[in-house]
């Protein structure tokens, strides 16, 4: 069987939402394929003092709202269609949370694990040396994505800066705070998730206060939805998981204890009087809301009939084909789609262009609450776009972003 391309899926998607809104062949050409791709390969000296090449892509989808914006992924698979998907999917994200932004992405194949700190650094530093002339505060401004830190934002915002011989915070998003970061960065993937889960919760009569969750993927994401989703709520995380596999307690976990466990062994299978399950049976279990958080292709034909959560909140990128999409929607459950779900770290990162750009730093709360007022009316945008059209909550994403970068192409005089 042929690889799964995620470029594959975001075209199938956007060839539907140019159904439904009837786009002409122009504009659904433009919409298909990426403005512009970076294709760079560059060598990087090994503590052992060997040589090693490392191939990075930068993408830029569509920039007619904006700047291009999105994260840089490290990671041993990345591909350049992974780096096209997620590029497309920036630009539906930053325009139905109405940023004036538009989408990008960016990638380097290789496994943070197997490097050491010091290696890491200068991986990220000869990206940005290979990259910088297409990156920019007013031309595309990356982030953290997967196996990407505050860290690795701070050398490549400083590696930019020496490059361009002044300090350039606005060059890159999800930096520690004493380097120009914005307050509420760290968790706002999964606050933003928790606010379009609340309010999925009121339309489904669902009580989070008895809600029980189950989380596949236990980084960034995946960490903070646990901890928010019992903060917040009241909820109970009865089971996660990561790529070796997961843990269930019916009683619920403790997230803290959870993270403390992946920290020290590098895994949450290890968490002690818990139930060892693995990836799939977490997927079927019988949930209230079911949160992917890690990679693209989770959720398949193979084992979308076999979700019993009542809302699936899609934290990662493209967890759902749309295969599976159909199966779910005939079965009754509430997709909160991936770039509606995960729109809080863009968002916040946008806060942190905004502040950068500003020389001020707002407070928390000032940051939590615009947060939240973006999170609410997005998805009750999308909320009313499904029922007017009868189509389901991701196609409805689909329609309100996409008239929106339409309507900007439209007065650029693109189409
Ligand atoms: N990587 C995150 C995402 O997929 C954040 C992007 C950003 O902050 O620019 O939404």
């Amino acid at each position: 069987m042929a690889a799964y391309n995620p470029f594959e899926t975001a075209q199938r998607q956007i060839d539907k939402c140019a159904d439904i809104l009837k786009l002409d062949p122009g504009t659904r050409a433009i919409l298909r394929v990426p403005k512009r791709e970076l294709h760079v390969a560059f060598p990087v000296r090994m503590d052992d003092g060997s040589m090693k090449l490392f191939q990075g892509f930068r993408v830029q989808y569509n920039d007619a709202r904006g700047p291009a914006k999105g994260g840089i992924r490290f990671h041993p698979d990345e591909t350049i269609d992974t780096v096209r998907a997620l590029a497309a999917w920036m630009t539906w994200k930053c325009a139905l949370l109405d940023l004036p932004l538009g989408g990008g992405k960016g990638g380097v194949i290789c496994d943070v694990k197997s490097l050491s700190a010091s290696e890491l650094e200068r991986v990220s530093r000869a990206y940005i040396q290979n990259v910088y002339q297409m990156i920019g505060p007013e031309t595309d401004v990356p982030a953290p994505d997967v196996y990407t830190t505050p860290q690795i934002m701070a050398w490549m915002m400083d590696e930019y800066s020496k490059i361009m011989g002044k300090s350039q915070f606005g060059v890159i998003t999800g930096k520690p705070l004493c380097i120009g970061g914005s307050r509420g960065r760290g968790d706002a993937t999964a606050r933003g998730g928790m606010y379009a889960i609340r309010e999925a919760a009121k339309v489904l009569g669902i009580d989070l206060g008895k809600a029980t969750v189950a989380i596949q993927g236990y980084g960034n994401a995946g960490n903070f939805a646990a901890r928010l989703s019992k903060e917040l709520f009241g909820c109970k995380v009865v089971a996660v998981s990561d790529s070796k596999g997961g843990v269930y307690s019916k009683g619920g976990l403790d997230p803290e204890a959870v993270f403390r466990c992946k920290e020290d062994t590098c895994s949450v299978v290890n968490l002690p009087g818990a139930k060892q399950i693995t990836n799939d049976e977490l997927l079927a279990l019988n949930v209230d809301i079911l949160i992917p958080a890690a990679l693209e292709n989770v959720i398949t034909e193979k084992n979308a009939g076999k979700v019993k959560a009542k809302i699936l909140a899609e934290l990662a990128n493209g967890p759902t084909t749309p295969e599976a999409d159909d199966i779910l929607y005939k079965n009754g459950v509430h997709v909160i789609p991936d770039f509606l779900c995960n729109a809080g770290g863009v968002t916040v990162s946008y806060f942190e262009m905004v502040q950068n750009a500003m020389m001020y730093c707002w407070e928390e709360k000032e940051v939590y609450e615009r947060l939240e007022a973006r999170m609410v009316s997005a998805y009750s945008s999308v909320l009313s776009t499904s029922q007017q059209y009868k189509i389901n909550m991701r196609q409805a994403a689909y329609v309100r972003a996409v008239e929106r970068v339409v309507e900007a192409m439209k007065l650029r005089g693109w189409v």
